[in-house]
Order: structure tokens, then sequence, then C-alpha cells
């Protein structure tokens, strides 16, 4: 329990104190450096006040987090429970921010990048340049895709978890969320649901105006194979075809969920098979494919389109449409 003063629904300005049942929930863009534009973070009233993510390490935008809590009563040293959605700078960059005064709780696989890990984070590249090499990505771009990967990193400050969420955890300060663990855009991800309602709080897994990405990750543990994370994602995604409104991390809340997310299900299979008519007969490395595909957008968002090229050939792979052999050390795709 905790008292708040200002602005609550319907205009109100007053000082009370938030029951348990209230949940109230306040969406807040904040301003990101980035090509995706402003990101959502979320304001809930439970027992515990509640900010599920905190928006990237720049002063801009810690001055307009500042703003908007400021506009609903707290500051940001109200905070007592800070949830991180997955390990993305624009998702977790202002956290430090809040750990003198709040619990700070996410999926173990933020640890690594919270803590800026050093050897998780070189083997990291390593995986990533071999990867790149393997599918014919040249040097020049591979050393372009690590300066990015460098400078994205910029954008956090070293954080430590407090509170370790799971599939099925129970939030204590914020009860009546369940977590669900939903891999696929990031390792790390997960979402949140209140099965009271259907209401989920699903960070980058699901947003209305774009297709989230499966970003391509490097496994967590040494020797293992990379995940194959289209194929995840779209797992995590049919998890979600029972939530009835969707709060985003970025654009408009989703109102008809199931209607989007089946929507996503089909065009990936869609464009699965556009990838495939692309191939041609001979056997073509990702790289290749991702230009052909991606003829301009390719030298802007490198890591990008590689990821949707390789998704979509592990999509192929599953349905036994395509093939692949390593031969000297480069990986070649072929049609069945
Ligand atoms: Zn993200």
């Amino acid at each position: 329990m905790y008292s708040y003063g200002g602005k609550i629904e319907g205009g109100l300005s007053m000082k009370t104190s938030v029951k348990k049942s209230a949940q109230e929930i306040y969406p807040i863009s904040l301003p990101t450096p980035f090509l995706v534009g402003p990101v959502n973070t979320y304001l809930i009233k439970g027992e515990a006040l509640t900010l599920v993510d905190t928006g990237p390490f720049t002063k801009e935008t810690e001055t307009k987090l500042e703003y908007e809590l400021g506009v609903l009563g707290f500051s940001m040293k109200d905070i007592e429970l800070v949830i991180l959605t997955h390990h993305h700078p624009d998702h977790i960059g202002l956290v430090h921010k809040f750990m003198p005064y709040a619990k700070i709780a996410g999926h173990p696989k933020l640890k690594p990048w919270l803590k800026k890990d050093k050897d998780f984070l070189e083997r990291t590249m390593e995986f990533y340049t071999e990867m790149y090499f393997s599918h014919g990505v040249p040097e020049k771009w591979i050393k372009k895709m690590r300066q990015k990967n460098e400078q994205f990193m910029t954008f956090t400050e070293k954080a430590e978890l407090s509170t370790e969420l799971t599939e099925g955890s129970q939030i204590e300060g914020l009860s009546g969320w369940t977590v669900m663990e939903t891999p696929g855009h990031a390792q790390s991800h997960i979402s949140l649901f209140r099965e009271k309602d259907g209401t989920m709080i699903a960070g980058d897994h699901v947003i209305e105006h774009i297709s989230s990405n499966a970003i391509i990750e490097a496994p967590y543990q040494h020797g293992e194979e990379r995940p194959k994370t289209l194929l995840q994602y779209r797992d995590s995604l049919k998890r979600c075809l029972t939530s009835n409104y969707i709060y985003s991390g970025h654009g408009k809340t989703i109102e008809n969920p199931k209607e989007l997310i089946q929507k996503r299900l089909d065009d990936q299979l869609g464009k699965a098979f556009s990838f495939k008519r692309k191939m041609g007969k001979g056997p073509i490395q990702v790289f290749d494919l991702c230009k052909e595909v991606y003829p301009q957008l390719y030298q802007k968002q490198t890591s990008l389109t590689f990821s949707e090229t390789l998704g979509h050939l592990d999509l192929l792979e599953e349905k036994s449409e395509v093939g692949w052999e390593k031969v000297d050390g480069k990986i070649l795709y072929q049609v069945k």
C-alpha cells in the first residue's frame, strides 16, 4: 500500500491510497534515439508501485520519464518495483536509476546483459562473427554490425536483477499477474498476463504497426546450438491467442490481438515461401538471399534483415522445404 497525489482517471485531482484491486495501468511514452521511435513503459498501481520497462539511458528520456511520473503524482524514487520485459536498451537503459529504491525483476537471461558480463559479451560477439562468416557476410559488414552493437550498449548502464521471473511466476507486489516466457524477439523476453480479464503487457513480443523481429541470438551456454528464434517466436505468439487486450512496447494498445496474431503467423508463412521463390535453383548463402530480398534495406539494417532471412529459412527447413550443407566452412541452402 502507498499514497499518491495527482490526476487519476476521470480527471479528478486528489490524494488517496490505492486499493489492492485498483491496479490502474498508465502508459508512458518515452523518446528513444533508435529507428523504432518512442518506447512505451507502464506505471501500474499494484500493491507495489510498479514500472514496466524504463526507456533508454539518455538525458532526454530520463527528463521525460520524471516529468510524466510527476504528472501522475510520483517521482522516480516512489517506484518500488521495476519489471523488465527484455534486455534491449530501449527497455532497460535507465534501470540503474531505480536500483537504490526499487526491486528489479526480470528473466534470469537478463542478468549478463544488465551486468555487462565481459565473458558473455565477448562470447556473443565471437558467435556473431563466426555465424555471419559462415553465411557469407563480408568482413566490412561484420565490422559495421559489431560497431552498431557496441553503440547500442552505451544506452544502458550496469545494473543487477533482484528478483527472477520465469514461466508461471506470481509477482510479489503485483497480485493477479502471471509471468509468461515469450522468447523469440529476445531470449530474455517475458510478458505479463492478467487472467481475470485477459490483459497482457507484452513488451516487443506483439506490436501493432510493425512485425516484431525474431532477432538471431547467441546460445547462452558455450557449445549449444543457436536458438531458432523465429520458430520460438511463433510458439510464443500462439500462446498469446488467449489474450483480450495487449499493452505493447511500441505504438498503440492492441484491442483485437487474436486477429493480429493470426495475421502475423500467416504472414510469416507467406513470407517464408516468398524467400523460397527468391532462392532459385542453385545453392545460395543467407547473405546473398538477404541482399536479393532486401536490395536497399540490408545496407541500413544489416543485422535485422539477416535475422529475417535466416529465421524464415529455419521455418522452411522445419517444413522440409529447404536443406543446407556446410562446404569449406560456408553454409549453403538449397530448395528441396
Ligand atoms: Zn526489443
